[in-house]
């Protein structure tokens, strides 16, 4: 079975490998089990089911929640000529019947539809009369009402199990939590399910997170280097939203604004073109998530902090699911937990609730303030340990330090204290730089002994450090008024003297900007920059003439293989992964010519390369082609080798030598263990016998045979 898995597998999605469980997860379920398939966004859902539905015989149905989801899906599909079609609110009742006919006929493998669809009398008796393969219960977390996208419709799936007790049933979702895990097998009688549980890290993601000094200045920095990708910034408020994207804008960005107060249709145009277009940022509120099923979103940035390492997780999450490096950054202050703690003390909701959402926020600010790696603790918040330190976020590259804060700290908790636990950061920090301006001289406080006693430390250090002292718990923010400090019961032992405090030291502004412009991303290199925009030109061209977004027609990934390894003839384009056969057949030749036509290979080399392995492959010799395409004889050797190389041409088609010569100069190149000579090394030995243009070529034969 997994061999036949494998053959598709290449065949029709053009892929070499099965990544990760994906293998285990098809066999379970084409050979009639069911599945519950816990993995990230990225890790590869899809094929889960869709490779399971072309092994099976009849009708696949896969549920899902949204019709951007379903669409997207449906045209991806149908693109690797795959006979699948979406249900629902949008077709006319004679696209219906005409839909429902070839169902019936077997001409459709897999049928997408909406779970209120689905568990229509009507539908579910549909389906009771055709051969069923699968139901593939997609974002499978939407039956939960602990978890943010509870979706009632999805309760009423579990009468499947009782219905169809034979077809085997997949549940897939991107949420970890163990207690929705537990609530979606109970809902949806899955009891019997194997259960796949992927690891949640993705590797692909760079994470860092900078304290705010002067956000829009670092958030021009951040995205600076990574003009022309496509990503996400959140914000917390519609306002600010705009704000942003018009600035973004001004500053020659591309942006979009999308939150609740935009109309649907406004709202769903800036959708559509985020998906559609490439290189376009949306800057959005948090009703910007689901269904963005975008593959190549390059970053994810968020200006405001998160409410819950949950919402982190996930929102960064969208960034990067086609497994090439995104980037995950943000930038968070005092003011963000001054705000969201009002936010949270003045919510409805019970003690009980409010003490969970306290909890939740308490872990987004520890990962902000953690010093050591930040994927170790987000996962470790998930129930994960991750053995080493990741080397792949701000803290493993940058190598934060800490620094002893204890008197500082205590210094700052007296001077809270001794002004009389009402005023905020700014006052304390002017009172202990001891700086005697109106306000300060109003209050009498040039007189308190802790004025000017922190001129050792400057502004920005001051700052940050009161800040790590609330996100620690130790400091309490006055929610009813202004954001004054007061002390908590918990910095007593501090004050006494009874413990230190080792804090973060914050990067200077300045080498943050660096650090966030160096880290990851940047996909391709500087020289490679035409030919990948000929890539994407032709691409969208394609996705226009298809009316489908770019990345169905190829994903960057499959794209940016294509430039690394620039496949010259079809079948070396069927190599690339991504390539399969249907591909391959409507986009192969177009592909290939702007490779070929590419930068690196102008389009008069690449015919004349074409000509000069027919003309070998006619059997004429070097000297013959030269003449023949008024070219050296030194250059037709090396597009020769060059030819051999990639195995356009065979040593015997080339050349014309003799057996006992050839030989030697086999035996000549071998001679010594590892790696071939350079042709320089031996050229002495062969001098007067053979053109040193031979030699070249038969060490390009060499050199594929060993590659091969
Ligand atoms: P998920 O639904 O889990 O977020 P997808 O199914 O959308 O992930 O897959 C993410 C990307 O990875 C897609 O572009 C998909 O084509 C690609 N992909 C999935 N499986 C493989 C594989 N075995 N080899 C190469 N690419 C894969
Ligand atoms: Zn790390």
């Amino acid at each position: 079975m997994l061999d036949q898995a494998q053959r598709i597998l290449k065949d029709v999605f053009g892929y070499d490998s099965f990544r990760g469980r994906q293998g285990a997860i098809i066999e379970r379920v084409a050979s009639g089990g069911d599945a519950l398939v816990l993995m990230p966004t990225g890790g590869g859902k899809s094929l889960c089911f869709q490779v399971p539905a072309l092994l099976r015989d009849g009708l696949a149905v896969v549920v899902s929640p949204l019709i951007a989801l379903m669409e997207d899906q449906v045209a991806t599909l149908n693109e690797l000529g795959v006979a699948a079609v979406a249900l629902n609110s949008s077709l006319s009742t004679e696209e219906q019947i005409e839909i429902a006919g070839r169902i019936r006929r077997g001409e459709i493998k897999l049928l997408y539809v909406a779970p209120e669809r689905l568990v229509q009398p009507r539908m579910l008796s549909f389906l009771e009369g055709l051969e069923i393969a699968l139901f593939a219960i997609d974002e499978a977390h939407c039956v939960s009402q602990w978890g943010h996208d509870f979706r009632p419709e999805y309760l009423q799936l579990g009468q499947l199990a009782e219905l169809f007790p034979d077809v085997p049933r997949i549940a897939l979702t991107a949420t970890a939590d163990m207690r929705t895990r537990e609530e979606i097998v109970q809902r949806l009688h899955l009891q019997s399910a194997e259960r796949f549980l992927s690891s949640f890290d993705r590797p692909n993601i760079f994470y860092r997170i900078v304290p705010k000094e002067q956000p829009r200045k670092q958030l021009l920095s951040f995205l600076t280097p990574r003009k022309g990708d496509a990503g996400i910034i959140y914000c917390l408020s519609r306002k600010k939203v705009e704000e942003v994207a018009s600035f973004l804008c001004d500053q020659g960005f591309p942006a979009l604004p999308y939150h609740a107060g935009l109309s649907n249709d406004l709202r769903a145009y800036h959708q559509r073109r985020f998906l559609n277009e490439e290189g376009l940022i949306m800057v959005a509120t948090i009703a910007f998530g689901m269904g963005i099923d975008k593959p190549n979103v390059r970053f994810v940035a968020h200006m405001d902090l998160p409410k819950s390492l949950e919402a982190y997780y996930q929102e960064t999450g969208r960034a990067g699911r086609d497994g090439l490096p995104a980037d995950a950054w943000m930038t968070y202050g005092l003011q963000d937990v001054i705000f969201l703690k009002q936010m949270l003390n003045n919510s409805e909701g019970d003690e009980r609730h409010k003490r969970i959402e306290q909890h939740k926020l308490d872990a987004m600010l520890a990962l902000c303030e953690e010093t050591r790696c930040r994927r170790q603790a987000l996962l470790k918040y998930f129930d994960e340990e991750l053995e080493k330190p990741c080397g792949h976020c701000d803290n493993c590259v940058d190598a934060i330090q800490t620094w002893d804060a204890t008197e500082p700290a205590r210094q700052a908790l007296s001077a809270i204290y001794r002004t009389g636990q009402r005023f905020g950061v700014g006052h304390l920090v002017d009172v202990l730089q001891g700086r005697e301006n109106d306000k300060v001289r109003d209050l009498g406080h040039q007189h308190l002994s802790v004025f000017g006693i922190g001129k050792s430390m400057n502004d920005g250090e001051w700052r940050s450090l009161f800040r790590q002292l609330v996100s620690r718990g130790l400091v309490e923010l006055d929610l009813e008024g202004f954001g004054g400090l007061r002390l908590s019961d918990s910095c007593r032992p501090l004050l006494k003297g009874e413990v230190s405090l080792q804090l973060r030291r914050d990067l200077k502004p300045q080498q943050s900007a660096k650090a966030s412009g160096s880290a990851a991303s940047q996909l391709v290199r500087s020289d490679e920059k035409t030919l990948w925009e000929a890539l994407r030109t032709l691409r969208r061209k394609l996705a226009e003439e298809h009316s489908v977004p770019p990345y169905v027609i190829f994903p960057d990934a499959t794209l940016l293989e294509m430039l690394r390894s620039k496949p010259s003839t079809l079948p070396e384009m069927a190599q690339v992964s991504g390539v399969g056969a249907r591909k391959l057949e409507r986009y192969g030749e177009a592909f290939l010519e702007v490779l070929n036509g590419g930068e690196e290979t102008p389009r008069a080399v690449a015919d004349l390369r074409h000509e000069l392995v027919s003309l070998a492959r006619a059997g004429m010799t070097p000297a013959q082609i030269a003449s023949q395409l008024s070219c050296t004889e030194k250059s037709v050797y090396s597009m020769l080798a060059d030819a051999i190389g990639r195995q356009q041409l065979s040593l015997e088609q080339a050349l014309d030598l003799p057996e006992e010569l050839l030989g030697e100069i086999q035996d000549a190149f071998l001679d010594g263990e590892g790696e071939l000579p350079p042709v320089a090394e031996i050229i002495e030995q062969f001098a007067g016998q053979v053109d040193p243009g031979v030699l070249y070529c038969v060490r390009a034969a060499l050199q594929a045979e060993f590659e091969a």
